[in-house]
């Protein structure tokens, strides 16, 4: 018996010696995906980007306590020029988009009031896969210095103004084009008075038992000049939750953008593996607490002279969250990489659902367990080092490279292979979906050995463990 299912391994053991091994900057340039992905990203205008901003900083506050009922002014005026600006993308998406005001009362303890927050929701529905859901939000809302003060001026320019264009533009974008799955674009309400908007959808989508397989939030995304008056436009910041280790769902979703990164010019992510900055929180929190993949992007330096602050000048230094001190360029760019992100995802299958890993018993080599995925017939197995950030090594597996058996408690179907020459306790293992397109899904990983606590909200199982 142990003969047998030695041989059988055999056949589908590969040998790591051979150049067989695919990293993903090596696989990232030629496919059909990328195509795509650069058609739709050299569409990004910083023109429009900055003429969402400069509308929305017109409106002169977006607090949740300002006024509803001024064409010109306060978070309703925000709301009629957010909401008609995506609509305008509806007549061109062949019907594929929809756009809803999602009005949620709630106790907003902060302020000791009861408000309706008020979220634009853009939904394009996936064509083949529409049950499963990605969401790409910024917040709308602004503050000043005095976070309950509905009245004065709160610009918001950069916070979260560029999430709200980015989110607006990469809806222009993308609803021209098809994808399987869903994707939603969201400019979230109440998140400075602590993530009401976010944490109503999240709500709305765990209660719905919906499967939201990745969710991501722009926010303060368009600064480059540090308050150490040097600029760093080459790369975006990407926090991610994890109850423990590196390998949440979460850290996954943040993999993913680093690949997607490799689409775009110019522009890298660093991971951070932290859930946010220090003391600060985001729109992504409601969903990582509802067990949905979510990460946060924000750009390098922080200028906190920006940040919820009246506009003054004090020591001749300027204070206040204005247009004139943000970089189009660089949110156009990170638009891009949001795209990038989306599209890939929303074109590939979704990810396996469990993955296990063990270790041979005669060799140094890792024996890989997967579920199948409706219609997949190539997956790709990533490792890495346990010390490393992100995945360093990528092997192709097509119809024929794997071996499927049964497994013997539940009895069924699954997915095998052997990585050889690979020592189990040293590198973490995963696997993706790959498309005929060459899209991957995000990266399921197996569990330490030591811990198994697979999330199942993104597959729609409705627990909340392991994120
Ligand atoms: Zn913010």
């Amino acid at each position: 018996m142990t003969v047998l299912i030695a041989a059988i391994l055999a056949t589908f053991s590969i040998d790591l010696q051979e150049p067989r091994s695919l990293t993903p900057d090596s696989t990232i340039a030629q496919d059909g995906v990328a195509k795509k992905v650069a058609k739709l990203v050299s569409e990004v205008s910083a023109d429009n980007l900055e003429h969402s901003i400069n509308t929305l900083v017109s409106f002169e506050t977006r607090h949740v306590l300002s006024t509803s009922d001024d064409d010109a002014r306060g978070r309703g005026a925000a709301q009629d020029f957010m909401e008609n600006r995506m609509r305008s993308f509806i007549a061109s998406s062949g019907g594929r988009l929809t756009v809803e005001r999602q009005v949620t009362p709630v106790d907003a303890r902060r302020l000791g009031a009861e408000i309706e927050v008020v979220n634009i929701v853009a939904t394009l529905r996936g064509t083949t896969d529409p049950d499963r859901i990605y969401v790409v939000g910024g917040h709308y809302d602004s503050r000043n210095s005095r976070g309950s003060d509905g009245e004065g001026l709160a610009p918001g320019a950069n916070d979260d103004g560029s999430g709200t264009a980015a989110v607006i533009e990469a809806c222009r974008v993308m609803s021209q084009a098809e994808f399987p799955a869903t994707i939603m674009f969201v400019c979230y309400d109440g998140e400075e008075q602590g993530l009401l908007g976010s944490r109503a959808h999240a709500q709305k989508l765990a209660e719905s038992d919906s499967v939201v397989d990745g969710m991501i939030t722009n926010d303060i995304v368009g600064n480059t000049l540090g308050m150490d008056a040097v600029t760093r436009d080459g790369y975006l910041r990407c926090f991610s939750y994890a109850p423990r280790g590196n390998d949440s769902m979460g850290r996954s979703l943040a993999r993913a953008a680093t690949r997607a990164a490799g689409r775009i010019a110019e522009l890298d992510v660093m991971l951070v593996y932290r859930g946010d900055r220090y003391g600060r929180g985001g729109d992504h929190r409601p969903f990582f607490d509802a067990g949905y993949p979510s990460l946060r992007f924000t750009e390098p330096r922080e200028d906190f002279s920006r940040q919820h602050q009246n506009i003054t000048e004090r020591n001749g230094k300027p204070y206040g969250d204005l247009p004139e001190f943000m970089d189009f360029t660089y949110l156009a760019k990170v638009t891009q990489l949001n795209i990038s992100l989306l599209a890939e995802l929303a074109s590939a299958p979704p990810p396996p659902s469990v993955v296990r890993v063990s270790g041979a018993r005669d060799a140094h080599d890792v024996r890989v367990t997967w579920q199948p995925v409706d219609g997949v017939s190539s997956y790709e197995v990533v490792w890495r080092l346990t010390t490393s950030s992100d995945w360093e090594s990528a092997l192709m597996l097509s119809e024929g490279e794997y071996e499927a058996g049964e497994n013997r408690r539940s009895g069924a179907v699954e997915l095998r292979a052997v990585l050889a020459g690979v020592c189990v306790d040293d590198v973490v293992v995963g696997v993706r979906c790959v498309a005929g397109d060459g899209s991957r899904s995000r990266v399921q990983a197996a569990p330490d050995g030591d811990s198994f606590d697979q999330g199942r909200q993104a597959r729609g199982g409705g627990r909340r463990r392991g994120r």
